[in-house]
């Protein structure tokens, strides 16, 4: 089993400008999510990632900070096919969608991704209804799973983020800005 451990490395960013000395950074950027499978035996193969506010800046505007979220990726690899499994687990701090209060939120969730090699990605790509089924080429030597990453972590956070799961106005929520909300709701209905 071979195992590897790639660091994003946010330091790598802070290359002074002028622009063009931005270039070698993005590109070993990209290379740092790449996986060359072709040399993998077949078998199941584990690799680990850890991402952070970088990461998610450069892809979007993410509605949260100091997140720090790791991947771990079990592949298992056949001859037409390679079935990835992501295990995403990590913490974010994210704000209160009820009140604005900053929470410490802990994410957690499993994905799978079925890569498929074929002769037509690009058609078969078109076709498929599946989000959890990718095609690439056969002739194809590194999968790219930067992307993935991406949605799986954006996807692990609850849909509504709120001081307390269980009652409206709970004990955590910020009392004063629930208030004004209420007053401000007052004020339109009028
Ligand atoms: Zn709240």
């Amino acid at each position: 089993m071979l195992k590897k451990t790639l660091i994003f490395n946010p330091k790598i960013a802070n290359i002074p400008l002028p622009l063009p000395s931005f270039k070698p950074y993005v590109m070993a950027n990209k290379r740092a999510f790449e996986i060359a499978f072709v040399g993998l035996k077949p078998g199941i193969h584990e690799f680990s990632y850890v991402v952070d506010d970088k990461f998610f800046a450069e892809k979007g505007e993410p509605d949260f900070a100091n997140c720090h979220a790791n991947i771990k990726l079990s592949l298992d690899k056949k001859s037409s096919f390679m079935l990835l499994k992501f295990e995403i687990g990590g913490k974010a701090d994210v704000t209160c969608d009820r009140c604005g209060n900053p929470l410490a939120m802990d994410i957690w969730d499993e994905f799978n991704m079925l890569v498929k090699l074929v002769e037509n990605p690009d058609e078969m790509n078109q076709q498929e209804e599946d989000p959890d089924v990718y095609y690439i080429s056969r002739t194809e030597s590194h999968v790219d799973i930067g992307n993935w990453i991406y949605e799986f972590v954006l996807l692990s956070f609850p849909l509504q983020k709120m001081c307390s799961e269980k009652e409206i106005g709970g004990p955590q929520c910020n009392k004063e800005v629930l208030e004004k909300l209420k007053l401000m709701e007052v004020k339109t209905k009028k």
